[in-house]
């Protein structure tokens, strides 16, 4: 995740509650999990593809981005 890019429009809070939130001093997004199983990649790509910043990044802890690998936001 990279909160630089942030814009603070509050879609991946809005949408997945269970990953994301937003700071109630600047508006930008703040990650509830740094990791997550497989299970979340739809909610996580889900969130990725609706952030107007394209402030989200969803990598495979495996190298592949695929539903059998593991799934992070990418804070770097
Ligand atoms: S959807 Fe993107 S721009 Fe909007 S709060 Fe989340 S990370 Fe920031």
């Amino acid at each position: 995740m990279d909160r630089d890019s942030c814009v603070g429009s509050g879609a991946c809070a809005l949408f997945e509650p269970a990953f994301f939130d937003q700071s109630e001093e600047d508006g930008l997004v703040l990650p509830r999990v740094r990791e997550a199983g497989p299970e979340a990649l739809p909610a996580l790509r889900a969130a990725a593809s609706r952030c107007p910043a394209r402030a989200i990044s969803v990598v495979s802890l495996d190298g592949h981005d695929g539903p059998a690998g593991g799934a992070r936001d990418r804070t770097d």
